[in-house]
């Protein structure tokens, strides 16, 4: 082969197999079809409890504390490539330390010492629960303000003078998420999670005298229904809904506005469901029997969900996961468990993890503060 026939073929070559070629055919291959596993953490009715600690017999509590619960929150994210953590709310009323925050009350710019810990633990999103309006709109807002992350609700509305059309979201009420993941084969890949929030529409009844008319709250479903295709449209790849409210299956009314988790299984687009206010645990054999509920896998009608009991006591997990066939995200397995901070042994209930001890030390002083006054919430006889 002479010199001139040489560069031929190199030219030839090059020009048949160029090299950006392979590197496309790779980059195509791995961005249109990967596996993630994702693990959803979370915690809900916290009520004050950032720390394991009875303020009624004044001792460490074994079985509850937020400061539990995160060290069950960094056990996950030590095992898991991917996870996210949400709130679902009843986070600011219901013991000692809760009261003693809403009665000095914050002050201007304050940040909620409660908001505080979370901003720390790195909470993805939130929503609110019913008792979080017990101290007014403006110390809910103020609060709510101080966080690093969204809270999200979807039928709280104020500015319903005239109609119906009006009315305005007195919260967000979802966000879609940028959630950058890693792939089983050490690829990244940018998620897009719709966040949607709910409260039991009971809220406005119960909250009369802190909330006096300024707000209303809608239908669970309805507002569903309306939300979750336009967030579809806005190119979600997977709706989680935080529900503020319980599992009912007697519920299954059309215009049942309560514990609505049951009927949100049912709205098309909702992949996952993270919910409280009923203080159980799901899944559990207390839900055992109920039509549609899976308490081994831990779905309703087929829709993952968790609900972790009360006051930090459990950890929600539910783990997906997700295969990307050409565009789109199918979630193609998925399992829930509400994981205790605590074993029962010989009938005693002990925490199987320490107090995390960086909430330990933001709450300290607070702490001091709480069990120093004089207020209590618990009579003491
Ligand atoms: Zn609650």
């Amino acid at each position: 082969m002479d010199k001139k026939m040489l560069l031929w073929v190199a030219v030839l070559s090059l020009a048949l197999f160029p090299r950006t070629e392979h590197a496309d055919a790779a980059f195509w291959f791995q961005s249109k079809r990967a596996t993630v596993d994702l693990r959803l953490l979370e915690t809900s009715d916290l009520h004050g409890y950032m720390l394991n600690y009875d303020y009624a017999a004044r001792t460490e509590a074994e079985t509850y504390g937020l400061a539990l619960t995160a060290s069950l929150i960094a056990a996950e994210r030590k095992t898991a490539k991917n996870t996210m953590l949400f709130d679902d709310g009843d986070l600011l009323e219901g013991n000692e330390m809760a009261a003693y925050v809403a009665r000095r009350p914050l002050k201007k710019g304050e940040i909620h010492p409660f908001i505080r810990v979370m901003n720390h633990l790195n909470y993805d999103a939130a929503t609110v629960g019913n008792h979080d309006f017990h101290y007014g709109l403006d110390f809910l807002k103020q609060t709510i303000n101080g966080a690093k992350f969204p809270f999200v609700n979807a039928n709280i509305y104020y500015n319903f003078e005239k109609n119906d059309t009006d009315d305005q979201n007195f919260f967000k009420p979802y966000v879609i998420l940028d959630k950058k993941v890693e792939d089983r084969s050490g690829h990244h890949h940018h998620l897009k999670i719709g966040v949607i929030g709910f409260v039991t529409p009971s809220v406005i009844e119960w909250e009369k005298p802190s909330l006096g008319g300024k707000v209303k709250a809608k239908d669970i479903l309805h507002t569903a229904a309306w939300f979750v295709p336009r967030m579809k449209a806005e190119g979600a790849d997977l709706i989680i809904a935080l529900a503020h409210c319980g599992v009912d299956p007697a519920a299954k009314q059309p215009f049942y506005t309560g514990d609505a988790v049951y009927l949100l299984s049912e709205v098309k687009g909702i992949d996952a469901i993270l919910f409280g206010h009923q203080h159980r645990v799901f899944p559990s054999e207390f839900f055992a029997g109920v039509p549609g509920v899976d308490i081994r896998k831990g779905t309703i009608n087929g829709v993952p969900a968790v609900m972790p009991g009360k006051w930090g006591s459990h950890l929600g997990v539910i783990s997906l996961t997700l295969e990307k066939k050409g565009e789109k995200w199918e979630m193609t397995q998925a399992q829930s468990e509400a994981k205790p901070v605590y074993a029962i042994h010989n009938q005693q209930a002990k925490s199987i993890v320490r107090p995390d001890p960086d909430i330990v030390r933001m709450t300290a002083e607070l702490q001091k503060n709480v069990l120093g006054s004089k207020f209590t919430l618990y009579s003491r006889n």
